[in-house]
């Protein structure tokens, strides 16, 4: 059935790179003497240890539990002995070094044993079920590494679950190749998120240059469906188009419905969830298995046989390096992500962690323009292709004048970092980073001022209890003083009686 379909502003048509990678199947990759997981592998907080240099742990363990509601479980990724909790590297684009469990594998992976009493999914209340996945350290594999359980739990009730395998950024194939191969996996979880978000239908969307990904989840939904004819599911292909896998851009896609300026996609009714998620999700409900690997595409012409590995959680980069690299591959650059909107891996010690979709190493300069950013000569070319209606050359220009609150009154916040108007500028301006640093910037006076606040409020408080103190044993004082005076008058009365006897 053909189904409408809606535009988003803006945007660009890349070239994708993707049949580098997207022509052989998924493989294991090799799991690793030394093992290295960051607590902080999620949006929010860092997890908390629950384990000590020395420990034996088994694959599948909890090893750090979440710190806050918006924060996600570690689970050991093999099994061996933990050798140092401590700092190092790690794949973020600011380079700081963060704390992470360092286990030696014992090459057994062995695995904790199931837990028999985990219920069948289909038959567990909704409540549980997020329980399970928030437990399994589910979080969104697509890049955004928010806590899943936290994103199926909207603050009100939403009538469709978008399930996303537009996989827009070029060279990155994880995705179409887990569609391809595990498609059952896909509509099974999504199926149950259905009856856990409460919504009416779901729409699995995945662009139209995948052909086989589309063709396989067709041919399984066809399975799903005859299961369970109530549902209201369907696979639905969207132009290719950077960045139509972009959450408020795809729910505009497939809804026509806008998610509002600072707003979340439930605000409009929908749960959007990437389909390696769902995946995910689906092995932890169904098999009981924690979050403890992804698939990695593993590209570029700085690879030999460029493909995509499914990778244990805290394999470090250098070791996949040495086992992938073009034996001529010189001056290479690592890109962790793909080119619009990864970042350069600041080390390569760093490990693989649940956000990390892609390994992209060039060996050569993939751009022939002039490295030197030039003066902004007000071409416009930055807004016609911004996908969220921005005017980024004046983003661009508060951010550089360090006037931020002007940048935050023109939605700097509203910002993808989608590198679209980046991709367009003919200066050759690093215009996402400039908004990069503007919201670093930004979300560190907020920071500051919540904490001057709540120091402000303390002090507050401390004077007032101090107060009530001073005041309470003034109290005291003056109702322990009238019983002395009376004890004191009735001695003198009783002295004077005495006297007078
Ligand atoms: S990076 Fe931000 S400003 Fe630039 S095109 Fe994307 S959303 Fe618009
Ligand atoms: S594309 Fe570049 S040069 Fe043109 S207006 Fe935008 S920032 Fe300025």
């Amino acid at each position: 059935m053909k189904r409408r379909l809606w535009s988003f502003p803006g945007g660009v048509r890349l070239p994708g790179f993707k049949e580098l990678s997207n022509r052989e199947a998924i493989v294991p990759f090799p799991i690793p003497r030394f093992i290295v997981l960051p607590l902080a592998q999620h949006a929010g907080q860092p997890a908390e240890p629950l384990v000590a240099v020395g420990e034996r742990v088994l694959c599948g363990q909890l090893i750090a539990r979440p710190a806050a509601l918006v924060s996600a479980p570690v689970h050991a990724s093999t099994s061996g002995t933990v050798v140092a909790i401590e700092e190092r590297p790690v794949a973020h684009r600011s380079g700081i070094p963060q704390r992470c469990i360092v286990i030696e594998s014992d090459g057994l992976d062995e695995w904790l044993p199931p837990n028999a009493d985990e219920q069948d999914p289909w038959r567990t209340p909704a409540k549980q079920l997020v329980e399970r996945i928030r437990d399994a350290g589910i979080v969104g594999l697509g890049g955004a590494v928010f806590p899943s359980a936290v994103k199926l739990t909207p603050a009100k009730p939403v009538d469709t679950l978008i399930i996303n395998g537009v996989e827009c950024e070029p060279y990155i194939t994880c995705d179409d190749l887990l569609m391809r191969s595990r498609p059952e996996a896909v509509l099974r979880g999504a199926r149950l998120l259905l009856e856990l978000t409460g919504a009416r239908r779901c729409r699995v969307a995945v662009e139209d240059n995948k052909p086989e990904a589309a063709g396989a989840l067709e041919q399984a939904l066809a399975q799903v469906l005859r299961d369970d004819w109530a549902a209201d599911m369907a696979v639905v292909q969207v132009p290719t188009r950077f960045p139509a896998g972009g959450e408020k851009q795809l729910i505009r896609v497939l809804t026509g419905r806008e998610v509002p300026s600072g707003g979340l996609p439930f605000q409009v009714g929908v749960v959007c969830v990437n389909v390696g998620t769902v995946a995910a999700i689906h092995d932890a409900l169904f098999e009981g298995r924690p979050l403890i690997s992804r698939i990695v595409t593993v590209t570029g012409d700085g690879v030999a046989a460029p493909r995509n590995y499914e990778m244990r959680l805290g394999t470090p980069i250098r070791e996949v390096l040495e086992q992938v690299l073009r034996e001529d591959a010189q001056d290479m650059r690592v890109h962790i992500g793909g080119p619009m909107m990864g970042f350069a891996l600041p080390d390569d010690r760093a490990p693989v962690a649940k956000g990390t979709n892609c390994l992209l190493v060039r060996a050569q300069p993939a751009e022939t323009r002039p490295a030197e950013a030039m003066p902004c000569i007000r071409c416009g070319a930055c807004v016609e292709v911004c996908p969220v209606r921005l005017m980024p050359q004046q983003l661009y220009w508060h951010a550089r004048a360090g006037e931020l609150d002007k940048a935050q009154k023109q939605h700097l916040f509203d910002c993808i970092e989608c590198g679209c108007c980046a991709h367009v500028c003919p200066s050759r301006i690093p215009l996402v980073q400039y908004y990069q640093f503007a919201k670093h910037e930004l979300r560190e006076a907020q920071r500051r001022a919540r904490k001057a606040e709540l120091a402000r409020t303390r002090n507050e408080q401390r004077q007032a209890r101090l107060e009530r103190q001073k005041a309470e044993k003034a109290a005291k004082r003056r109702s322990r003083g009238k019983p002395k005076r009376d004890e004191g008058a009735e001695a003198a009365e009783a002295n004077g009686d005495e006297a007078a006897a």
